[in-house]
């Protein structure tokens, strides 16, 4: 049984409150106004050991950018605006997961393979940076 300590308690729920998938460096900076003496070194070590034990996911975003982290483990699609950043969810109803998920099976038979996770990252221009020049 691993130990379970305060401070990754704290980093798992500072995640969880907020819904924008923040980097470890913008955790660590909300972390900091209730854990004074934690280090940002901490902070990584805690997130790698959540995203280990599938408490939280990470997003692995543009080349040379820190990866970002998500509180919500439901079963969901991410969209990043390559303009603005931000990453938002796309949540389906079970219809729609049934039918991604048979697509994604189909996709899989042609190199004869088997899924076993799926993350999907789909990039562009948000609602509010495709009308921009
Ligand atoms: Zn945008
Ligand atoms: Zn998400």
């Amino acid at each position: 049984m691993e130990r379970y300590s305060k401070q990754r308690e704290l980093i798992l729920n500072v995640l969880k409150s907020r819904n924008d998938h923040p980097t470890a460096e913008m955790l660590y900076k909300d972390i900091l106004k209730i854990m004074p003496t934690i280090g940002i070194a901490t902070v990584y070590r805690n997130l790698s050991a959540l995203c280990e034990s599938g408490q939280i996911l990470k997003i692995e975003t543009k080349q040379g950018e820190s990866d970002r982290f998500d509180g919500n483990i439901k079963p969901h699609l991410h969209f990043q605006c390559l303009e603005c950043n931000a990453i938002q969810d796309i949540f389906l109803n079970d219809k729609e997961n049934i039918e991604l998920k048979d697509k994604l099976k189909e996709f899989a038979n042609i190199i004869n393979a088997e899924i076993t996770d799926s993350k999907i990252l789909l990039k562009g221009r948000c609602e509010k940076c495709k009308d921009k020049k």
